[in-house]
């Protein structure tokens, strides 16, 4: 047991869920951030564990956002910064995504430097798509690795939802490690960088219809049937639980400090996923993939190399198949 006590802002998100599941496994007591009492009690309740409570930060963009949470909880030494706009629809691309996600970043940051003086680690759910480059910024020869920046600018992330996405998760790194740079702070910072992250829910599937945004990628497989044309499309994948480790390894290895942890297990095909899916449900209505298109697909697909990752987090990666098979079995039976 420990008594060490750990800040999860966005608690309530997909990852965040697993993050706070895997911080009381292991004895740590969790406060985490919500926008609204209604979901705090909500997941309160799901959680069900007295070593958590939760507070509410109802606007990352308030400069005094997270002022309140650390004069109440001198007590927290660990600050996880999780909560940030996941959308690639929205109709102010700036107000919507950028701002939440840089300057939610910074007040954090800020927050902590004023009013957490214990606070000795820091870890920013940042992404992958901050080393990948897109649309005209992607190079198919490429090896994609912990060193890789994204080339894409602010203004080019102005075009569409997608490319705001991706401005707001560069941005609001580039934004921490400038903070950092910049200002004298008593904390290590580290960042965790995963692609698509698949898997179950931590405590229950919401609703089935509408899953998180990388989770719908696998839901959006199983809601073919057959005679449906399975899209040629792929990306890079994690498993939510390896990404949520990731995030603990981040603050507890030393070795993490100031690192980005580029937690990437495969490349994958919705072909693949379709072919996982009836292997394990031979029941499903779901199309058979055609795998033989793999070679063709991954030529779209970012190369990567995280060895550097990887050593840093000595575990091995949840494969894909498990991945997706845990993922629709809570969608087929919870
Ligand atoms: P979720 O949408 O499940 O969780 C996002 C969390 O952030 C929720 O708690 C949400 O609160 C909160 N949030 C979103 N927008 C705001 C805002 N404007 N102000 C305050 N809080 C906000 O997403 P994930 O769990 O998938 O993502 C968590 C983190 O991981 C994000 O930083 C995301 O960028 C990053 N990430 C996710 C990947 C993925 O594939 N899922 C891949 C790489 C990085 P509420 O529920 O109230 O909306």
């Amino acid at each position: 047991m420990t008594s060490t006590t750990v800040f999860v802002s966005g608690a309530n998100g997909f990852i965040a869920q697993h993050i706070v599941k895997q911080l009381l496994a292991k004895g740590y007591t969790v406060i985490g951030s919500v926008r609204s009492h209604e979901k705090g009690e909500q997941l309160k309740q799901l959680i069900n564990n007295d070593q958590f409570s939760y507070e509410i930060v109802s606007s990352l963009i308030d400069k005094d956002a997270f002022v309140d949470v650390l004069k109440k909880h001198p007590e927290i030494t660990v600050f996880l910064h999780a909560a940030s706009p996941v959308s690639f629809s929205v109709e102010d691309i700036e107000n919507d995504l950028l701002k939440p996600a840089i300057e939610g970043t910074t007040n954090a940051l800020n927050a902590i430097k004023e009013y957490g003086p214990q606070i000795k680690k820091v870890v920013l759910t940042a992404s992958a798509v901050n080393i990948f480059g897109f649309g005209p910024h992607f190079d198919a020869d490429q090896v994609y690795s912990e060193d890789v920046w994204n080339p894409i600018t602010y203004e080019e992330s102005l075009a569409n939802g997608f490319f705001g996405y991706l401005g707001s998760k560069k941005y609001a790194e580039l934004a921490a490690r400038d903070f950092v740079a910049k200002e004298k702070v008593n904390f290590d910072i580290s960042f965790v960088n995963p692609p698509y992250v698949f898997g179950p829910q931590a405590y229950v599937v919401k609703d089935k219809a509408n899953l998180n945004l990388s989770n719908e990628v696998v839901n959006s497989v199983v809601k073919l049937t057959k005679g449906d044309s399975i899209p040629a499309e792929g990306s890079v994948f994690v498993d939510v639980r390896d990404v949520a480790r990731a995030h603990i390894v981040a603050f507890e290895n030393d070795a993490a400090a100031s690192q980005r942890l580029f937690t990437a297990s495969s490349r994958y095909t919705l072909d693949t996923i379709a072919n996982i899916i009836n292997k394990k449900f031979p029941d499903t209505t779901v199309p058979k993939g055609d795998e033989s298109r793999n070679e063709e697909i991954y030529k779209s697909i970012h190369k990567f190399d995280n060895e550097k990752t990887n050593k840093i987090l000595g575990f091995e990666y949840i494969t894909l198949e498990e991945s997706v098979s845990d993922i629709v079995d809570q969608i087929y039976n919870v």
